[in-house]
């Protein structure tokens, strides 16, 4: 069964690049009689996460999508997290690390006058001594040292990182015991049984660190689908001035679901060169391995288009639909 996620991090209320990532994970589970599953990523405890999930939930009420199962609040599965935390240490995939802020900062200091990466130098990773009095340990996941993470991307093919440049034994959970953010993802993810990640392309440099966690706890690594991002007409990343506003900013303003859903299906796919698509057509015809690889142009002029398509087929149905009554209603009168 294909399971697909949306997981917004709460910000408050969902913006259309968010809208476009939920619609797409949406399709591609419905599509094939599978689940869409809604997973607020709120560890960051200072954020107000019901606001944030009342503002989704509402946006997917107007637009129509519908998640499967109750939404999953990663807030109330610390337990969790830190079960599989212990699992790591026990099995030796995960170490303490009783490295000071002050030792780090040296250590980063060091490295940027030698013009290299700022990265952890493994110190604590084989480290069988007794640990510096009254230091707290951050718990770090041992990462390979040497040769290369390939992500098998459905949207961008085979993307290889050379471990060296990019990775170094991580932290998963802090001091205070709290979890780190590519490590809940991972075992999210992989605890929810979903099959079909679908998300920002900005998303795709966690992935190799996510994939250390998949393979360090034995769980099975998820088809990857990194959609690029939605770009303004001068080719930078999409901002609110652009647009990138609340999903409920556009009812509002009186688009239509309908259209502001076809809208997104086309930022980033395409079927040919059919422009105007029913959710009924979408739900045959999407495919996460037909997302183009470059980024999408976001049109304002394109939208109004679509809704003025909407409007008009709205305002034909409902004529034919009075023309029809009225007509029943003089044959009626003529009985
Ligand atoms: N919480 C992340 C965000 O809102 C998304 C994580 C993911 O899709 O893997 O950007």
């Amino acid at each position: 069964m294909i399971v697909t996620r949306f997981a917004p991090s709460p910000t408050g209320y969902l913006h259309i690049g968010g809208l476009r990532t939920a619609l797409l994970s949406y399709l591609w589970a419905r599509r094939n009689n599978g689940k869409f599953l809604l997973r607020i990523e709120d560890t960051d405890f200072s954020r107000n996460d019901e606001a944030a999930a009342r503002a989704i939930v509402e946006a997917f009420k107007w637009v129509g999508l519908e998640h499967d199962g109750e939404i999953a609040y990663q807030s109330s599965r610390l337990a969790i997290y830190q079960e599989y935390v212990q699992k790591l240490l026990d099995s030796g995939k995960a170490y303490k690390c009783y490295m000071s802020r002050e030792e780090l900062d040296a250590l980063r200091e060091e490295q940027m006058a030698r013009k290299e990466r700022a990265k952890y130098d493994n110190r604590y990773r084989d480290f069988t001594g007794t640990p510096p009095e009254g230091r707290e340990a951050v718990i770090r996941i041992k990462a390979p040292l040497e040769g290369s993470i390939t992500v098998h991307d459905g949207v961008k093919g085979d993307v290889v990182f050379n471990v060296e440049d990019i990775l170094d034994d991580f932290i998963i959970a802090r001091a205070d015991g709290t979890p780190t953010y590519n490590f809940v993802v991972a075992v999210d993810d992989a605890l929810m049984g979903v099959t079909d990640v679908i998300r920002g392309d900005d998303h795709l440099s966690n992935t190799p660190k996510q994939i250390v966690v998949y393979e360090a706890l034995g769980f099975p690594i998820p088809r990857f689908f990194h959609v690029p991002m939605i770009h303004n007409h001068e080719g930078k990343k999409l901002s609110k001035r652009d647009g990138a506003t609340d999903v409920m900013a556009y009812k509002t303003l009186g688009y239509t679901p309908e259209a502001l859903l076809n809208f997104l299906v086309r930022l980033g796919w395409s079927h040919g060169d059919q422009e105007i698509f029913s959710m009924k057509e979408m739900l045959e015809l999407f495919d996460p391995s037909d997302i183009n690889r470059s980024a999408s142009v976001y049109s304002v002029e394109k939208l109004d288009w679509l809704n003025a398509h909407y409007i008009t087929r709205f305002w034909y149905v409902l004529m034919d639909s009075t023309k029809r009554r009225s007509k029943k209603g003089i044959k009626k009168n003529l009985r």
